[in-house]
């Protein structure tokens, strides 16, 4: 069957290339979708959301709400047992965050917290919406080469003879970065490579759902220092609970020495179990274990004449970052703008994909931190409120991009020093170990208000 010729093409129907898929039909752009779906049970990565991510799945994909859960807290547990909460629930209950945060970003008011998403549920869901909208042609054909001429992609030859002519691409391939490759635009390493084990491990069926009521730690990312010295590895392990089961992942240099697969996961189950976070208790069964090397890079080049690439195919940036989805949602968001004005939204993919790594190696230092520094908290809570600066200025309207522009570098220079800015206190909490365990442990109903630092108080 002859595919539609002439048409913007995207290449990849993983969750970037959907959410692409998602604008364009949006803007009523007729266009073409070209890879298989991901397999049911194939492994996925990146089910935690940032601010900004959470906002804008909210507004651009607002009917999905049965696979996202609320997640109130990131919680860092450095390997010297401290632990830094982030709030981005007290974050988004002020009003003054709410305002910026809305009007720069001209996003409902959809959201009072942020999300852990089953992946799993929604990328299919997702595809399945994507894919019904009569604007969307999909085939599951794969690209085998790509014709270039200058700085514009002119064929896509697909893997049963055909050949298309694209109006414009979308390189949403993730590490393949089948456009990189074809137009020669290097990547460039931000770190060194890195090995992550990650497995599902599962509750049992009719337990009932206390997901919003039961234990802080339920609606809280967990990343967990662990080091050489303390145990035995180095490596930052992630925990995000949702209500059907909880994602564990270990992450680790690749070069370095380290234990079998099965034994870095047990090592992130007994650490955790010391911080108050039993999961293992609640999720009991352990689904298979995948093993990944990936590496951390980005393009000085993310877009062409008539080419763009889409969230991990430009860059991808530590993973306590979470900002692999929410990239890919602003990608998307300017792609309709894009097939007009190649050019002009071009320099702001640019600096949009500068300005987000730039942030890696804050997350990079707090995670191989021993103990939370006051300092790298402050850097923290800055590249928090420059992402939702650098986000408007990608793609916002003109004057909330402006002002994105140039919230970033007086957030860089750190000339902004009134309270909007310097509100650590109010959006992290310090906890000692034992004060740990309770706040892990305790109910929201038991930690409203100044009864946090009752806790604390009490943990002494
Ligand atoms: C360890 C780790 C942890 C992470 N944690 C987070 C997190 O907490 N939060 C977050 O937001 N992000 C996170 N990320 C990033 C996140 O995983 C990615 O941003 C996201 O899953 C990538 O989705 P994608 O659609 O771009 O890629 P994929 O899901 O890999 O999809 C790529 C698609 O391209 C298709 N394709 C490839 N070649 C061709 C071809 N030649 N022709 C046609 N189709 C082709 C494939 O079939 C596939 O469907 C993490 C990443 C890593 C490595």
């Amino acid at each position: 069957m002859p595919l539609p010729d002439h048409r913007p093409v995207i290449i990849g129907a993983g969750v970037s290339g959907l959410f692409v898929s998602a604008a364009l039909a949006r803007a009523g752009v007729p266009h073409l979708l070209l890879g298989p779906p991901t397999p049911p049970g194939a492994p996925r990565l990146g089910e935690s959301l940032d601010t900004i991510g959470s906002l804008e799945l909210a507004a651009q994909v607002p009917e999905l709400t049965e696979f996202r859960y609320r997640k109130d807290c990131i919680a860092l547990h450095s390997s010297g047992r401290e632990t830094g909460v982030f709030s981005f629930r007290e974050l988004l209950a002020s009003t003054r965050v709410r305002l910026v945060a809305h009007w720069m970003l001209g996003l409902p008011r959809s959201t009072p917290w942020t999300f852990h998403v089953d992946r799993y549920a929604f990328d299919d869901q997702l595809f399945t919406r994507c894919t019904a909208s009569p604007l969307v042609t999909h085939s599951p054909l794969k690209v085998t080469e790509i014709k270039v001429e200058g700085d514009r992609v002119t064929a896509l030859h697909l893997n049963d003879g055909q050949v298309l002519h694209p109006s414009h691409v979308f390189d949403a391939t993730n590490h393949i970065r089948l456009l990189g490759r074809a137009l020669g635009v290097e990547p460039i390493s931000l770190d060194v490579p890195r090995y992550t084990v990650f497995a599902r491990y599962f509750r049992p069926e009719g337990e009932g759902c206390d997901h919003e009521a039961g234990p802080n730690w339920l609606r809280t990312t967990h990343l967990v220092s662990l080091s050489v010295e303390a145990h035995g590895v180095e490596g930052l392990v992630w925990v995000l609970p949702m209500p059907g089961y909880v994602s564990i992942g270990v992450s680790m240099d690749e070069e370095a020495p380290r234990p079998d697969d099965a034994r870095v996961l047990e090592i992130a189950e007994e650490v955790c179990r010391a911080r108050g976070l039993d999961w293992r208790a609640r999720y009991p069964t352990a689904g298979p274990s995948t093993a990944v090397r990936h590496r951390y890079f980005f393009h000085e080049r993310v877009s062409g004449e008539n080419w763009m690439m889409i969230g991990g195919s430009a860059f991808a940036m530590h993973l306590a970052s979470s900002s692999g989805l929410t990239s890919a949602l602003a990608m998307a968001k300017v792609a309709p703008e894009f097939l007009r004005h190649p050019r002009r939204v071009g320099r702001r993919l640019h600096r949009f994909v500068r300005w987000v790594v730039s942030g890696h190696a804050t997350f990079d230092d707090i995670s191989r931190s021993a103990e939370v520094v006051e300092e790298q908290r402050e850097r923290w809570i800055r590249e928090a409120y420059q992402r939702i600066a650098n986000h408007a200025a990608l793609c916002s309207v003109p004057l909330k991009r402006t002002l994105g522009v140039w919230a970033w570098w007086f957030l860089e220079w750190r000339l902004v020093t009134n309270r909007m800015f310097r509100s650590d206190e109010f959006h992290t909490r310090l906890l000692s170990p034992q004060a740990n365990h309770a706040w892990m442990n305790a109910r929201e109903t038991e930690v409203r208000g100044d009864s946090i630092e009752q806790l604390l108080l009490e943990a002494g």
